[in-house]
């Protein structure tokens, strides 16, 4: 009987003295035999075999793995039965999971069958619902003698309902960015809420120019609002609010009836949030009803259908030439984040998709036009995103007319005037077949009122509140504003210097005469940096400050020099830019103020003074940066890291905003959307 070598010894033998047959091939390097001891029991036949006709016990007893699979050398029959093997085994893998795919999709596409029939639902036995009197006649009261909606329909639908009448009224105003986040970060069981907004869905406008091209579906964009409120077990009113009654803490709220013609009721609330968002700002330019608009799904689908019409008007025989080039000729006003990706969109539509369905001429007679006040385009961005943008514009023939502004809108044509290098003014005009007028933002009509109504109220651009969001002038802890509609009134000088006359009062000094020290500049640089966090980053060098300021080089600081070290502070400070991000942080900070709040009030602090400032800090608003889509390219200007590039810039910033999206079902829905464009292209029907 052969001894057996140990199987470390072969090995060694195997890589020391090479046999005459492995000089063809070279024998396998050491490293092959990792996989040691063979997995298939179908392996040894044949390198045994041939071991035992050559007589070598090290062969024989050397795990035979490496010689069937380096195994061409063996003897005539081995490879040919050792590939037929390999084929048989390679076929049983295939058939193995192509089985198994088959069986995975068969038992998804059924669990989805049966997943599906359970939505259905007959009807169920009509049961009798609670109602409660005053949700079908209200009292009649306020300012106006109006119905006051005190009970709703659906008060009694649950126990939650029930129980949640019995809560302090929170209203929110607005179904936007701002909205939506205060009902994502309130405690369902605090309140009984409210949400008034005219538009029953939230909007996800980041991506709606991309919707003005079919790029993505409108359905896409939106979320039904009312199912963010069942979250809450909140109530929803599609609704305009016009007025807000603060001493009777009341809400005048109108919408048009098909019978009634106009309804007008109030609402009352304990708690008031206004999120009513912005309207486009005209600038006092004439004609504006000549051109789009994009704020709502209703006005990019008006856009989605003119720019398909006047293709499909440029393509009829009796169409003149200068009418084709002027439908074709798309001008944009504005060349703000909103424009310029309005453009981006416009231009891949036409680029990508047009000349697949229309005649190719168009695609040489297509003109877009991006008109801008300021010498740059994205001009709040970075100058190296700016100019990139600006760049990948001109390499797209995206015609860019810097340094123009329009003055009259007509029903075929721009008016604008721009000024040439010399600094000289020229009239000039752009026949369009579609004018976006994308321009900024300015008040809606309940925020000019709500404004209007409050004396305290300075800025006539929007809400002011205080650093805790609440409005200024409005009994205090009863309204907050956020988003688009607010601004946070940062007067850090108002505020010292009252503090100044309080400090003079006790020292019995009058304020002009009182001087701080250094010790005594460093504490109310803690109380302002804590009052107005916006202003921390202007009051890091508290030190180097209160030497700059010390003109008069007295050791102190005295009540001019203070004067004016806090006025350069307030006018560093710039108001908080009108977009989702900051609408979105506001809302967050609300919704978790307004559940402090509740438990505030249950343990009964509401006596301590400042309930607002004992239960949260004041709102600090972190920029996390900006991004813009410039076709098949995108810029982020990252809190002073600007980062531009082509289609990997552009996946990522739809991952951004992917991620962003408010529920699955819109993000797969956005998925979708993607991929159908990818697959199809854009759908150009005038649907
Ligand atoms: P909105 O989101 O506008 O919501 C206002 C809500 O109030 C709406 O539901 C409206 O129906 C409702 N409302 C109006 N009037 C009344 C009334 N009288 N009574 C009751 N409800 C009322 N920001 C970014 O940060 N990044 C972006 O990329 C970006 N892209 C944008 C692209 C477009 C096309 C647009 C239009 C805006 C974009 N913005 C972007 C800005 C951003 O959308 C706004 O800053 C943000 O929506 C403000 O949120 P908000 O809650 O204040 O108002
Ligand atoms: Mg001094």
């Amino acid at each position: 009987m052969a001894m057996r070598t140990p199987i470390s010894r072969s090995l060694r033998l195997l890589s020391a003295r090479p046999h005459p047959c492995w000089s063809h091939p070279a024998p396998r390097p050491l490293s092959t035999f990792r996989n040691f001891p063979p997995k298939s029991p179908l392996v040894p036949t044949a390198p045994r075999r041939f071991a035992e006709a050559r007589g070598s016990t090290a062969v024989v007893n050397a795990s035979p793995t490496w010689l069937v699979r380096g195994g061409t050398t063996v003897a005539g029959t081995a490879a040919p039965q050792s590939s037929k093997r390999r084929f048989m085994r390679l076929a049983y893998i295939l058939f193995a999971c192509v089985g198994a795919g088959v069986t995975t999709v068969t038992v998804l596409i059924g669990g989805f069958f049966i997943y599906d029939a359970t939505t259905y639902k007959e009807l169920d036995d009509a049961e009798d619902i609670e109602l409660s009197e005053l949700a079908i006649h209200p009292r009649v009261g306020g300012p106006k003698n109006l119905p006051i909606l005190e009970r709703y329909l659906d008060d009694e639908d649950s126990e939650i309902g029930k129980l949640s009448f019995t809560k302090p009224h929170l209203v929110i105003l607005g179904s936007g960015w701002g909205a939506v986040a205060v009902l994502k970060n309130i405690n369902p069981n605090d309140y009984h809420i409210t949400v008034i907004s005219p538009q029953n869905h939230f909007l996800f406008t980041p991506m709606l120019p991309s919707a003005t091209v079919g790029t993505l579906e409108f359905r896409s964009l939106v979320e039904p609002i009312r199912r963010i409120v069942a979250k809450v077990h909140g109530h929803y009113l599609e609704a305009y609010a016009e007025k807000v009654v603060f001493s009777e803490r009341l809400i005048e709220v109108c919408q048009s009836h098909p019978s009634v013609g106009e309804l007008r009721f109030y609402v009352p609330y304990d708690k008031l949030v206004v999120a009513v968002g912005s309207q486009s700002n005209t600038h006092g330019v004439t004609g504006l009803e000549h051109c789009n608009f994009l704020k709502t799904i209703e006005d990019a689908r008006k856009i989605r259908r003119k720019v398909v019409r006047n293709l499909e008007l440029a393509c009829l025989p009796g169409t003149t030439e200068a009418e084709r080039n002027r439908l074709l000729s798309f001008v944009v006003c504005g060349g703000g984040p909103t424009g310029v990706e309005f453009a981006a969109e416009l231009y891949d539509l036409l680029n990508e998709d047009l000349t697949m369905v229309y005649p190719k001429v168009l695609r040489n007679l297509v003109s877009v036009h991006v008109v801008q006040s300021q010498g740059h385009i994205l001009n709040t961005y970075d100058e190296k995103i700016s100019t990139y943008a600006q760049e990948r514009f001109k390499k797209d023939s995206i015609d860019v007319l810097t340094n123009a502004r329009v003055s009259e809108v007509l029903q075929d044509r721009v008016i604008f005037t721009q000024k040439d290098e010399e600094g000289v003014t020229h009239t000039k005009e752009l026949p369009y077949g579609l004018c976006l007028w994308s321009t900024g933002v300015a008040q809606c009509e309940v925020t000019k009122d709500i404004v209007a109504s409050l004396d305290a109220q300075k800025n006539r651009r929007a809400i002011e509140t205080d650093t805790h969001l609440r409005v200024i002038g409005a009994p205090l802890g009863e309204v907050y504003a956020i988003g688009d509609c607010s601004t946070v009134r940062t007067n850090v000088t108002e505020h010292i210097v009252e503090f100044l006359r309080s400090y003079a009062i006790k020292s019995n000094k009058p304020a002009e005469e009182c001087s701080l020290t250094f010790q005594q500049w460093r504490d109310i640089a803690t109380n302002i940096k804590r009052r107005f966090p916006q202003a921390g980053e202007h009051l890091k060098r508290v030190d180097y400050l209160f030497t700059e300021y010390d003109t008069n080089k007295s050791g102190t600081l005295d009540f001019d020099e203070l004067t004016r070290l806090l006025q350069d502070i307030d006018r560093k400070m710039t108001s908080l830019p009108a977009t989702a991000q900051r609408a979105h942080q506001q809302g967050q900070y609300i919704g978790r103020k307004l559940t402090n709040l509740a438990r505030a009030e249950t343990l009964a602090m509401t006596d301590s003074g400042d309930i607002d400032d004992l239960v949260y800090r004041p709102f600090e608003y972190h920029h996390l940066g900006n991004l813009a889509y410039v076709g098949n390219a995108a810029v982020f200007d990252l809190n002073g890291y600007s980062f531009v590039g082509g289609l990997v810039a552009m996946y990522l910033w739809r991952s951004v905003y992917f991620a962003q999206s408010v529920s699955f079902r819109t993000r797969a829905l956005l998925f979708m959307d993607w991929l159908t464009r990818g697959l199809f292209g854009r759908d150009m029907t005038q649907i």
